[in-house]
């Protein structure tokens, strides 16, 4: 079949090329938004406008944010004696929403990866490292990436890295009470906060 319409070609193709989403989802999408009701597509092309110009890295934690530095890194009444590392934003809010965890946080945003050629180096590494060397409140570092082969090379990477530069900060790792392969994400809160209370 002849393209029909390479604008539309051109944004399944678009679509297809995020996270989650194979080429008979991204049609899918692409003909939802363009078909009659055209204003939800409208209003996502200008919340997706907003977020790329407002959204970035908050300077201390890494995690995205609107303000310089995150509401989470700024709340005084937060725990400054821990620090929990996680992959993604989206893991950061799981811990959140089980209110067992009331330390500061580290946002990887990714993990080591062999595969796909994601060395440690790729990581932003280096701020987490600096603030355990250089601030003395940091007393425990708790390693909350996913119990897969990615998540436990990224774990034993940051506990190697940390035993060097700060070896008076106890690491820890969100004890094994979520299920080996499964994503934070998808996991309950009560079996979150069952693995911050357990951590070995
Ligand atoms: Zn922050």
């Amino acid at each position: 079949m002849p393209s029909l319409s390479p604008s539309l070609d051109e944004l399944v193709d678009a679509l297809k090329r995020l996270p989650g989403l194979g080429p008979r989802s991204a049609s899918r999408i692409a003909e939802h938004l363009l078909s009659e009701d055209r204003t939800r597509a409208v209003k996502l092309l200008a919340s997706l406008e907003r977020a790329v110009k407002t959204v970035k890295h908050c300077e201390l934690c890494n995690t995205l944010t609107d303000e310089a530095v995150c509401p989470i890194c700024a709340d005084q009444t937060r725990d400054r004696t821990k620090i929990c590392v996680v992959e993604s934003p989206a893991d950061q809010r799981v811990i959140e929403e089980t209110m067992a965890y009331r330390g500061l946080y580290y946002v990887l945003m990714g993990l080591v990866s062999p595969v796909k050629g994601i060395g440690a180096e790729e990581l932003h590494l280096t701020k987490l490292l600096e603030r355990v060397k250089n601030d003395a409140a940091v007393r425990e570092v708790l390693i909350a990436t996913p119990f897969t082969p990615e998540g436990d090379a990224t774990a034993h990477f940051i506990a190697k890295a940390m035993a060097s530069v700060a070896p008076a900060v106890r690491v820890t790792r969100l004890a094994r009470g979520i299920p080996a392969g499964v994503e934070l994400e998808y996991t309950d809160a009560n079996t979150i906060a069952g693995a911050i209370f357990g951590r070995k």
